[in-house]
């Protein structure tokens, strides 16, 4: 059983943070140590702890959170000058919140996809 992380707290907004987006599904807020101009992380309410935990039945969530990627990133003004889209899993992918999340990430050229 994965344990609550404190995205959970986010989600029931029990801290303080900038929520971008909201539904019954879904939660976006802005990351607290922003790697880019624009850098939101975009959850699914439902507690997945990595990438390696999506089932199935977890398509349709998993695709609402790139439509709500798409939606934020045309609010942000960063839909035509382009954006990356990243979910990092476990150790080797940095991972260090245990409750899946997209970052989108723009508002400048982000470079080479790895840096070394
Ligand atoms: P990852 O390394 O992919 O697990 O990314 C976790 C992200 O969560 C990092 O970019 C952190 O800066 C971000 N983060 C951690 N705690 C908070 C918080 N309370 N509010 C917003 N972002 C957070």
């Amino acid at each position: 059983m994965a344990e609550e992380t404190i995205f959970r707290k986010i989600i029931n907004q029990e801290i303080s943070t900038e929520l971008l987006y909201q539904d019954q599904f879904v939660t976006a807020f802005r990351d607290i140590s922003p790697k880019a101009p624009t850098h939101i992380l975009i959850i699914p309410n439902k507690l997945i702890a990595t990438a390696n935990d999506i089932e199935i039945e977890d398509e349709a969530l998993i695709g609402k959170l790139y439509t709500v990627a798409k939606q934020l990133a045309k609010q942000e003004g960063i839909a035509e000058s382009g954006y990356r889209l990243i979910m990092n899993c476990n150790q080797d992918g940095g991972q260090e919140v245990f409750h899946i999340h997209l970052h989108l990430l723009g508002g400048k050229p982000l470079g080479r996809m790895i840096c070394s």
